[in-house]
């Protein structure tokens, strides 16, 4: 049987990075499904196509050039043949990947790309929708969250290291804005999934996140 893993959370709970973690232990891919989003948020505003035009923005997505691909740093996201994967970090791109995430015709296309690379192989995939939508048969399944303020935290650090000017007040604004976006949209609002094991990492360290995960798998995948 397949291993896929499915993980899901809100804004800055460290999906990415700890789910990089994970599918470097177990010698799988990740697929962060949110650059994916992010790929048509950032196609968006370089075609200034109005975001909140759900028309204009599903005709962008049907026609998207958009590649996932693996290098020795994991994850490269290809849009229009570049690799976008820094470009699509910004604030600016978040919120617009955000707003087009609302649309269900731009959903089911993303959804069924992300079905098709996770049926092929061995994948650990990250989002808001992978357990309840996405992979709802995957054998192992997780709501990573923090609290807002630390997730707004560590997101604020990882932008000054990058020498981003935002302030910790603007971050937790920003976090705050996007998960109210994320979990009030008619289609497929972030939620935990009922079978969905919870894994609060507010008061862990990355490793406690990553190791915590790992044993799941273990218990899930082999019989505790
Ligand atoms: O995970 P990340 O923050 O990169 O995702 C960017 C945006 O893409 C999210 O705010 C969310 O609106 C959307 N998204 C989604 N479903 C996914 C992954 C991301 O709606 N599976």
């Amino acid at each position: 049987m397949r291993l896929n893993i499915a993980i899901d959370g809100p804004v800055g709970a460290g999906k990415s990075s700890i789910a990089d973690a994970v599918a470097k232990k177990l010698g799988i891919l990740h697929l962060d499904t949110g650059a994916m989003y992010r790929a048509l948020g950032l196609k968006a505003l370089r075609t200034e196509t109005d975001v909140r035009d759900e028309r204009a923005v599903t005709a962008l997505c049907a026609e998207l050039q958009l590649d996932v691909r693996y290098g020795e740093a994991g994850q490269v996201t290809m849009l229009d043949g570049e690799d976008v994967s820094g470009l699509i970090r910004t604030p600016e791109v978040s919120m617009a990947a955000s707003t087009v995430s609302r649309y269900a015709e731009v959903r089911r296309m993303m959804v069924r790309r992300q079905q098709e690379l996770a049926a092929k192989q061995d994948m650990l995939l990250d989002g808001r929708d992978i357990c309840t939508t996405v992979l709802p048969d995957a054998p192992v399944k997780i709501y990573l969250t923090a609290s807002s303020e630390e997730r707004a935290r560590r997101r604020w650090l990882e932008m000054r290291e990058k020498g981003e000017p935002d302030t910790f007040e603007e971050v937790l604004a920003q976090v705050i804005a996007r998960d109210e976006q994320d979990m009030n949209r008619p289609v497929e609002p972030l939620r935990q999934a009922e079978d969905a094991v919870l894994v609060d990492s507010t008061e862990m360290s990355f490793d406690q996140v990553v190791d915590t995960i790992l044993r799941l798998v273990e218990e899930k995948t082999h019989g505790a």
